[in-house]
């Protein structure tokens, strides 16, 4: 990469925050196993702790609550295995639609939010054939950033005697999360995408809610996941929640930078659209779609200009085609596979979105200009 770079693709990683990276670096200096019952170990140990309270103030859960793993895609598989089958919006990241073989899809609107209609007949059809079934709904979608109403699917569940997970990957350290309140048993969360490293996640799992681990072995996280803790990487993660839970005052900025970057490109190209625009979404993210144009195109050809954004889901970057996301709700062909990811993050500037805004006036087809 040569030249200066405007990076908005901040739903696939979040830039690492200063604070993190800071508390990586001393957590590196350090020896010793957290299990060990020597100085080197308690020293560790105290880091672990440390961060599991800053990870859990940032969702009002209790510290005992947090489990630490490998990132969110851990955290999911964990949180769906051992049921029956999965209840699962179709909007959800594929490590959700990936993790259990038994999955039921409900769709989702085409204002971006999950129909729970069609969620409450697929409960119904469960608790009817006597399946011991989990129903699982993100709090934020990562391509739209469309909020997800969690505590009403959560009580739709609970009324079938159902269990409830949620991903709220995308939406912790941008909006508030009262974990104690809001109904589901686990929590997914993962620290690239609120400013900590990457390769580091948590399961919040309700107090008094029993899970096998997934990872069994050691006695780590009290015995409910194995293998010797990323100390590092826990203690980036937890500078960054707590960075990030001083930071959610602050979000009004954001979301003018990205309320002023639509408000341009729908004056650059009046036929584009923004998913999900119309429903309550994050103040980073912004879907956009001119019809007809391909994403993975404009893509490549934002890149090349030094912006790089992101069609659909990263993880599914390289998949020609259009977006899970986008075709659950119910869009057609033509705009799911036109829609470019736009996120910001917290060291976004009003100098990212004229880059952005220069580099779509060049490469966005000339014939979706305004006149
Ligand atoms: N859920 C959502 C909604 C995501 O956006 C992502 C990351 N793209 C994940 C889960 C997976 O998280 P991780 O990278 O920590 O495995």
């Amino acid at each position: 990469m040569s030249g200066p770079r405007t990076y908005l693709d901040c739903n696939a990683s979040e830039v690492l925050c200063p604070e993190a990276r800071d508390a990586m670096l001393a957590a590196l200096a350090l020896d010793g196993n957290a299990s060990s019952v020597h100085a080197e170990g308690r020293r560790v140990r105290g880091l672990i702790e440390a961060a599991r309270a800053d990870v859990a103030a940032l969702v009002h859960a209790k510290p005992s609550e947090v489990v630490f793993t490998s990132g969110a895609t851990e955290a999911n598989a964990w949180a769906l295995s051992g049921f029956d089958c999965v209840i699962a919006c179709g909007i959800e990241h594929d490590s959700i639609l990936a993790a259990n073989p038994r999955l039921m899809r409900f769709p989702a609107r085409a204002d971006g939010v999950a129909d729970l209609a069609a969620l409450e007949g697929l409960a119904a059809a469960a608790a009817k054939d006597g399946r011991r079934a989990l129903v699982t709904l993100q709090m934020a979608n990562n391509e739209t950033g469309v909020l997800q109403p969690v505590a009403e699917a959560a009580a739709i569940a609970h009324a079938h005697g159902f269990d409830v997970h949620t991903d709220a990957v995308q939406a912790a350290g941008r909006i508030g999360i009262d974990f104690a309140a809001l109904g589901p048993e686990t929590m997914s969360l993962s620290g690239h995408k609120i400013g900590g490293p990457k390769g580091v996640g948590a399961l919040v799992i309700r107090d008094g809610v029993q899970r096998q681990p997934l990872l069994a072995g050691g006695g780590q996280e009290r015995r409910r996941r194995g293998g010797t803790e990323n100390i590092a990487a826990i203690a980036g993660f937890g500078a960054a929640a707590a960075v990030a839970a001083k930071g959610l005052s602050a979000r009004a900025r954001i979301r003018a930078l990205r309320d002023r970057l639509e408000a341009e490109v729908l004056k650059l190209t009046p036929q584009a659209v923004i998913v999900g625009g119309a429903s309550a979404r994050l103040d980073n993210t912004s879907c956009i779609a001119v019809p007809g144009q391909k994403a993975e195109t404009l893509v490549i050809k934002l890149d090349l200009a030094g912006v790089a954004v992101s069609a659909g889901a990263a993880c599914s970057s390289g998949k020609v085609g259009a977006s899970h996301v986008l075709t659950s709700m119910g869009l057609p062909a033509e705009i799911a596979s036109a829609a470019i990811r736009v996120s910001l993050g917290h060291a976004s500037t009003e100098a990212d979105v004229a880059a952005f805004l220069t580099a779509w006036t060049t490469h966005v087809s000339r014939s979706a200009l305004a006149a």
